[in-house]
């Protein structure tokens, strides 16, 4: 399987220090194999394959990770974005009832998807209605309230010995009975032949037309392989979908193909079922499917950890500089620590974890860019005997500061005032915090 040959290049990148541009060719090369045979769309696996080797040989990565967690924590991404990248809910109409429409060849597993949705539905405190507008075989109809009622939900259906229906006007009726019945969400269940045909594709359009769907949902059967794709390309020409249902992930075929068509037909996967039963069904979320196909549910959850806690470590050395050196804290220490806080970036982040720390946040937060470079010229003005003990600058020697500097007594003694106020609230928080090996906080 696709997880099984991941698991082995994974492993052969296990134990290497750093990457070489060979390693990653010949692990590119793997995964593209890997891809091809799971049935992943050619298109999609080259761009795939480019995508990851760019990625690693521009190690746009984070820092924290060895080789082979990069390549995962590529690999996974690249998946994610395949899957379609962020989940797509399903929208509700504003003004209900939110018509869901169910189109694709028969056998996809439409009218299972209609219970299943609605149970989902109920779930979820809506009233659904499913409709039966497959009027093409004779047992659909009974077919879809069997499902209704092992669901739970209703069935709306034509009169049985009316003769064969007009599908169409079962559908616009469904909607009628709908609002007066006060359901909210309504299913309706179309007719699907075995191969595209245009005929079917005719009567799903007027369908649509006729009901102005909210959602139509392209079901389709995960095992039929490549043809997912064309059939998928097929019904977004002939009726438009807006979604796509994937059945069938319980069986063992590759199920690569059906995952391309996100990418290539630029629908999202909205759900996944994976068994016969009502409640083998949930909505699609890439990032799991992406987990589930690597395989390492447990790797990705170390890496996101080794990255935060990577990140916490950088926040606390940083933090350290900050609150260190306490008493002997001096005018240089004080233009470092500027410097510091410039090259971190906002500060207010780091500051935020800290506790009671609000007004030395707005303070440092309000110091800007030119700011710091009026406070280095100041300081490399003064004498080191002065930056180390700022309390011998009387009157003469802020003058001769503000001439040195190029700036006015009235900036260096609002320096001279901030450096102050920084130094009584560095000690006031070494006492707090006890110390610079501040506690809750790694490193
Ligand atoms: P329709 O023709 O599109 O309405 O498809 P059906 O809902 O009648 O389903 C066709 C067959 O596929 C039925 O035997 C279902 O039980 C089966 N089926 C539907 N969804 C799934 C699924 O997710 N997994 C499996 N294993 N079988 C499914
Ligand atoms: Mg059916």
């Amino acid at each position: 399987t696709l997880q099984d040959r991941l698991h082995e290049v994974f492993k052969n990148l296990r134990g290497k220090s750093r990457l070489t541009e060979a390693d990653i060719d010949a692990t590119a090369r793997e995964i593209r194999l890997a891809l091809l045979e799971a049935d992943v769309n050619l298109g999609v696996v080259k761009e795939f394959i480019a995508n990851l080797k760019s990625r690693a040989l521009g190690a746009d990565v984070h820092k924290a990770l060895n080789p082979s967690q990069q390549i995962i924590k590529i690999v996974d991404e690249e998946l994610v974005a395949i899957l379609g990248g962020e989940a797509r809910p399903l929208r509700f109409a504003k003004r209900p009832p939110t018509v869901i429409m169910l189109a694709g060849l028969q056998g996809s597993g439409k009218t299972t998807l209609a219970g299943k949705l609605g149970l989902w539905l109920k779930g979820q405190g809506h009233s659904p209605l499913l409709v039966a507008a497959d009027l093409q075989r004779p047992n659909a109809v009974n077919q879809l309230q069997v499902v209704g009622e092992r669901a739970g939900v209703h069935v709306y259906a034509p009169e049985p010995g009316n003769g064969v229906g007009d599908p169409v006007q079962v559908a616009r009726q469904s909607i009628l009975h709908a609002m007066s019945k006060l359901y909210d969400v309504v299913v309706v269940d179309t007719a699907g032949r075995l191969g595209i045909d245009s005929e079917l594709m005719q009567q799903a359009a007027d369908i649509r037309a006729a009901v102005n769907p909210t959602e139509v949902l392209f079901v389709v059967d995960a095992m039929i392989g490549q043809d997912a794709v064309n059939t998928a390309s097929a019904f977004d020409d002939g009726v438009g979908f807006d979604g796509v249902v994937l059945t069938k992930l319980d069986g063992d075929a590759r199920g690569g193909a059906a995952l391309s068509i996100a990418k290539v037909i630029g629908k999202p996967i909205m759900f996944a079922s994976n068994g016969e039963g009502l409640k083998d069904f949930d909505a699609f979320h890439p990032d799991r499917m992406a987990s589930r196909i690597l395989g390492m549910g447990d790797v990705l959850t170390l890496i996101e950890q080794a990255e935060k806690t990577f990140d916490a470590e950088q926040t606390a050395k940083a933090a350290e500089k900050l609150l260190g050196g306490r008493g002997e804290f001096g005018l240089d220490d004080f233009l470092q620590q500027m410097q510091a806080v410039r090259r971190m970036g906002p500060l207010s982040k780091i500051l935020g974890m800290m506790p009671g720390m609000g007004q030395m946040k707005d303070q440092i937060n309000n110091i800007d860019e030119r700011e710091i470079d009026r406070l280095e010229a100041i300081i490399k003005s003064m004498t080191p005997a002065e930056r180390a003990n700022p309390k011998i600058l009387d009157g003469s020697r802020r003058t001769r500061i503000a001439k040195g500097s190029g700036t006015t007594v009235t900036d260096v003694n609002s320096l001279v005032n901030r450096f102050f106020d920084a130094r009584k609230m560095m000690q006031s928080l070494g006492g707090q915090m006890g110390g610079p090996g501040m506690p809750g906080m790694p490193g």
